[in-house]
């Protein structure tokens, strides 16, 4: 027996497909999809198994023999076999990235990253019931009887819950009781609960009966902040489980899970796997193996969960579905919708997009009837949407308030009298965002990345967010030596300083990339404001989305423009996104809520839109200008990252791939090349070539080709996006 094994090799190699030889008394176990262990130069690797074939061709005889296999069954099905085949070809991505993504930690083709399975040891009856219970009316022993009954009630007891262990011993001794083991998941699963969820409103029913009975594939549901999508998910999922099929429900990002998911538990009890990358790799491989064996309807969990191996899927939920986690950044750089809309095909199921603001594309796509389109116009409480007030912030500076403008502070102030709760949205993390001595005007950069690095002041150190590079802050400036060191912007930091010095003995919790590295720490902070252990929760995007809390009756936006600046054509969409999201948090329940957006651009549309909620407003003005510039959804986009070590020779390579395009594709337009956004990382420059296309077949072949041509031994290294969220 013959096997093609494909495996992980760190060379940029095109090809990572390679044939071996099977012994006679490993046959038997081999697979395709399997993990075998194969030699490979001088090392062992590990690979998956892709096609096997009988031993009759030419030039076998030179092959090598794989060690030996790992797995008992495949950790490919033949569906995810299928759709790596797919995703490589369609992301232009190396088979084995598309494979070792989709699995986790344990199952990936890589050596030593084997996780125990934990072991639970139960104590159950080792005769027939009615044999014990003549034991027990002969036995004088009340403590033998005591935990002889207790196992005949309950079936089987955890060992180390049995009180008196001595007496046990003798039980077992007896063989009258006996001891066994079972797998035992690392997650608690939660007792199965079965709370009732809410009776629909009139109009979340038509929504779950349109969809249920509808015959689109992918459908969009635009609700607005606390219509009640989630509640409409869990419905929808009730009716496809009760059909013996399956749900998969996606959420965008981790701070998401903690509250969605006590909600599914609480009705749906065990019936539900999380999958996220906050997860230990033991936890994430049981959550895998529970869902493996078909022991879950329900998985929750962010971008990855869209591979999880169940059967028989009915439906796919992608909630706030316009949000970029959904694409990832490195290879393979798939979009979970994609991956979502090829396993619907496969299981026959449907897809529900969910979102306040959904994707121009999204909703374009609705509004043609590519998609199911369904709306929830109101919110559940029957309030309206809270009140916007947009605060000048060159009118506040003039007053003396730079950071909190003086209606935001008299808002503060009133809300923590009624006892109500404030969230506060800043979207940068740190102290201040530049260093600079006002003697010379040196500012403080990364060393290895053409950005200024953020001052922490908790750490009392400088540090750039896209390297990690950190440095303690001096106390005099490097190129002059005064003590004239200022920083200027804000941060989250620097925000909570601020409060802190307004508001006297307010409590807040600040929740941020540098609050919630430890594990749990998300779960904590949202935990503890919705138990009202804090008057505010202040944060970076992280705290946008998603998040229910009662008693919230102020949402605070400082700087709410920081995002329009970038160079990205989604810059005003990510930013109207963010302020309507945010904006959703406040009333949510029985309190009116309020929002206070302080900007410069008080009459910028996305500001205008976002004090009205006005979507559709938004959508558009920005399709207006979407259309004039030629951009999605008027067409797809594809980008090439150009990146190399010497400015020189980069620029030259990418002027010519630049030309390449342009020879290459005369029907399509392509820009560039232009420096990157951010320019250098981490010592390397980057350029970057964008393609504007309509059919994805036109473009393949020619970007293949050019992967191809700059793949083994180039200095430069190339990353082609399909579809970026991100320029
Ligand atoms: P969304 O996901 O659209 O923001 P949610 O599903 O979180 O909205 O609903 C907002 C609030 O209204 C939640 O607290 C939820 O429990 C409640 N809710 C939703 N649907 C109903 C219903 N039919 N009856 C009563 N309360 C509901
Ligand atoms: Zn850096």
């Amino acid at each position: 027996m013959i096997i093609d094994v494909l495996v992980e090799i760190n060379v940029g190699s095109k090809n990572q497909m390679f044939s071996y030889n099977v012994k006679e008394e490993l046959q038997a176990k081999i697979k395709k999809g399997i993990r075998v262990t194969v030699p490979f130069g001088s090392r062992k690797l590990e690979g998956f198994v892709m096609d096997i074939r009988d031993s009759v061709e030419k030039n076998t005889y030179d092959l090598k023999e794989i060690i030996n296999v790992v797995d008992d069954h495949p950790v490919l099905t033949d569906e995810l076999l299928e759709l790596g085949t797919y995703m490589s070809n369609f992301y232009l991505a190396p088979l084995i990235h598309c494979y070792q993504t989709m699995l986790p930690v344990a199952l990936k083709a890589k050596r030593n990253t084997k996780i125990n399975i934990k072991e639970e040891k139960y104590i159950c009856l080792n005769k027939t019931e009615e044999e014990i219970k003549l034991y027990i009316k002969s036995n004088k022993s009340v403590l033998q009887n005591d935990i002889l009954n207790s196992v005949i009630s309950l079936g089987k007891v955890r060992k180390k819950d049995i009180g008196n262990q001595n007496v046990l011993r003798t039980l077992l001794k007896k063989e009258l009781l006996k001891e066994i083991k079972e797998e035992k998941y690392r997650l608690d699963s939660g007792d199965v609960n079965n709370i009732q969820i809410h009776k629909l409103t009139p109009k979340q029913s038509d929504v779950v009966n349109l969809f249920l009975e509808g015959n689109k594939e992918t459908y969009l549901l635009h609700g607005i902040t606390g219509s009640g999508k989630t509640e409409v998910y869990m419905h929808i999922i009730d009716k496809v489980i009760s059909k013996g099929k399956k749900a998969i429900v996606l959420v965008p990002e981790i701070a998401l899970t903690t509250q969605l998911v006590a909600r599914f538990q609480n009705h749906f009890g065990s019936d539900v796997a999380i999958l996220h990358s906050r997860l230990s790799d033991g936890e994430r491989y049981d959550e895998w193996r529970k869902v493996e064996r078909d022991e879950v309807s329900i998985v929750i969990g962010t971008r990855s969960a869209v591979f999880a191996p169940l059967s028989n899927i009915g439906v796919i939920i992608i909630d706030e579905e316009h949000e970029s986690t959904y694409k990832q950044e490195n290879s393979p750089r798939y979009h979970a919708y994609d991956i979502a809309l090829f396993r619907a095909g496969k299981h026959n199921a449907k897809i529900l997009l969910g979102s306040a603001t959904p994707s121009l594309e999204s909703y374009a796509r609705a509004k043609k009837g590519y998609y199911g389109f369904l709306e929830l116009d109101e919110r559940i409480n029957g309030k309206d949407l809270p009140k916007v007030h947009v605060i000048d912030m060159k009118e506040s500076i003039k007053k003396g308030h730079r950071i909190i403008s003086l209606e935001m502070i008299e808002k503060i102030k009133e809300k923590l009298e009624k006892k109500e709760q404030v969230m506060i949205l800043l979207n940068r993390r740190g102290y201040s965002n530049v260093l600079t001595c006002s003697n010379c005007g040196y500012t403080y950069k990364c060393p290895n990345c053409e950005i200024a690095m953020t001052y922490h002041k908790t750490s009392d150190t400088i540090r750039c967010h896209y390297c990690g590079y950190a440095d303690k802050r001096e106390s005099e400036c490097r190129e002059c030596h005064a003590k004239n060191l200022k920083d200027f912007g804000v941060g989250t930091e620097k925000l909570e300083e601020e409060l802190k010095n307004i508001f006297e003995d307010i409590r807040i919790v600040r929740m941020d990339l540098d609050t919630t590295t430890t594990k749990g720490s998300h779960s904590r902070i949202i935990n503890d404001f919705n138990n009202y252990k804090y008057d505010l929760l202040l944060g970076t995007q992280m705290i946008a989305k998603g998040l229910d809390f009662g008693r919230v009756s102020l949402v605070g936006v400082i700087n709410a423009d920081m995002g329009l600046n970038i160079p990205d054509f989604r810059s005003s969409e990510r930013t109207f996104q963010l302020l309507n999201q945010v904006s959703g948090r406040s009333g949510r329940k029985d309190i009116e809520g309020e929002v206070i957006i302080q900007t410069f651009n008080t009459d910028h549309y996305v500001i205008e839109c976002a004090k009205k909620h006005d979507y559709i407003g938004f959508y558009k003005r920005e399709m207006a200008i979407r259309k004039k510039l030629f951009y999605p959804p008027f067409c797809f986009v594809a980008t090439i990252k150009i990146m190399s070590k010497e400015y020189e020779y980069g620029f030259e390579i990418s002027r010519k791939i630049g030309n390449y395009l342009r020879n290459k594709l005369p029907n399509h337009v392509v820009l560039g090349p232009t420096m990157a956004n951010v320019f250098k990382i981490k010592n390397v420059y980057r350029f970057g070539c964008l393609i504007k296309y309509k059919t994805k077949e036109e473009i393949n072949d020619v970007l293949r080709e050019l992967i191809e041509h700059y793949g083994v031994g180039s200095k430069i290294k190339l990353e082609v996006d399909i579809n970026p969220m991100r320029l």
